[in-house]
């Protein structure tokens, strides 16, 4: 098969990690006989210093003449103090409208040897296996209005969280479904006791959930949410949320799991899909070769399965993060105690070698 992707590194550790996923995909389409057509553009703040803006047109158009999106990360100190529209992120979150990606899937795994790794309990975390689903097109990031007006000491600032009934019955769909081919639980969060949007976002959902009679939907508020998130995280299965509350979650759910450097991530349901790990750029990390690439390899292995059904790269892949870490390697970030840590390069090496055995293996078997 053909597989035509635009690699947008982006800024900080996105470049670091984003380069160790691509060479994951390459080893894979080697070994699964695929092909492999890259073109490479800028984004965030590496696009804004190139080109003055966080998404170049010619970045559109590459990402959207592509099969799939793989995006490393934006975001740098160097341009907090810039307009909220010519800052790195504000190129990400236009990408995504442009896409039409509404859906954002982040899974939170717990892998078996890394129970050490999370801040829990290994009998609280062992098993652990949550699919997040966040409504990446609606709510306070993209509302209007938006604004900070007035004058110096008397200011105000204005957001705007929106939510229509087509938005919110087009997620919750992908989250029904997703929750028929796993454990057949939804758990939809909100803040319905205080938000309109919630409100309305309850009510739909519950429709919904009528056509998915063998889905068991259940309702919490996001603060509760958040709380029993750490104190029963193997009761979740699919939750299913509004952009923001999924923003705060699936990074605690990264917590939860060990490390934020290990979540990857899909926004699906537009023209081209993207993927990207859950982890921002980094700064205080970033050009050290410390970063832990898992994330970004575990993206590329979602865009093997989403965008191209192939199943079989895709748990190639899987199966070959799972047995590095089985074997001891570590990043900075899951290493505890005496653990001997490696850099992200050495990291990436180790999931290619790994895919590589593991084909070798196949084929002698
Ligand atoms: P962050 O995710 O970049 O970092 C949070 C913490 O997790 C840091 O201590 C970092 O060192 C650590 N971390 C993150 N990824 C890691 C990895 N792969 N390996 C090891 N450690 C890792 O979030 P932040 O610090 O809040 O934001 C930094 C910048 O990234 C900001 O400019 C922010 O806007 C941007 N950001 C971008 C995205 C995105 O591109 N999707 C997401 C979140 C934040």
């Amino acid at each position: 098969m053909l597989l035509r992707l635009t690699i947008l590194p982006g800024d900080g550790i996105g470049a670091e990690v984003t380069e160790q996923a691509v060479l994951v995909l390459q080893a894979v389409a080697d070994v699964f006989g695929h092909q492999l057509e890259l073109q490479q553009k800028l984004i965030g703040g590496a696009a804004l210093a190139a080109a003055n803006d966080p998404l170049p047109a010619d970045t559109i158009q590459a990402c959207l003449s592509s099969s799939a999106v793989l995006l490393g990360a934006v975001g740098s100190p160097a341009f907090d103090h810039y307009p909220r529209q010519q800052r790195p992120e504000a190129g990400l979150l236009r990408l995504r409208r442009e896409l039409g990606a509404y859906a954002n899937l982040r899974p939170a795994v717990c892998f078996p040897s890394l129970i050490t790794s999370s801040p829990l309990r290994a009998e609280l975390i062992r098993g652990t296996d949550i699919m997040i689903v966040r409504e990446l097109l609606g709510g306070l990031y993209f509302g209007e209005p938006r604004s900070i007006s007035g004058e110096a000491g008397a200011r105000v600032a204005i957001n705007t969280m929106t939510y229509d009934e087509p938005s919110v019955e087009r997620i919750a769909r992908v989250a029904f479904d997703l929750g028929m081919k796993r454990r057949r639980r939804v758990l939809s969060v909100d803040k319905a006791n205080v938000l309109e949007c919630s409100r309305l976002w309850r009510e739909v959902v519950t429709r919904c959930s009528k056509d998915y009679p063998v889905v068991q939907l259940s309702h919490m508020y996001v603060d509760s949410a958040a709380m029993s998130l750490v104190q029963h995280p193997r009761d979740f299965d699919v939750v299913l949320t509004e952009n923001m509350f999924g923003d705060i979650l699936s990074d605690q759910a990264g917590g939860v799991v060990g490390s934020l450097g290990l979540l990857a991530s899909a926004s699906i349901g537009g023209k081209v899909w993207l993927y990207e790990p859950v982890h921002g750029s980094a700064p205080d990390i970033a050009g050290k070769g410390i970063a832990n690439p898992l994330g970004a390899i575990l993206s590329a292995a979602m865009l093997l399965r989403h965008s191209f059904q192939l199943e079989n790269e895709a748990a190639c892949i899987e199966n070959a993060v799972n047995e590095t870490l089985n074997q001891g390697f570590r990043t900075a970030d899951l290493a505890r105690g005496t653990d001997k840590t490696v850099s992200t390069s050495a990291m990436g090496h180790q999931v290619v070698e790994t895919v590589k055995k593991a084909a070798l293996k196949e084929r002698l078997a």
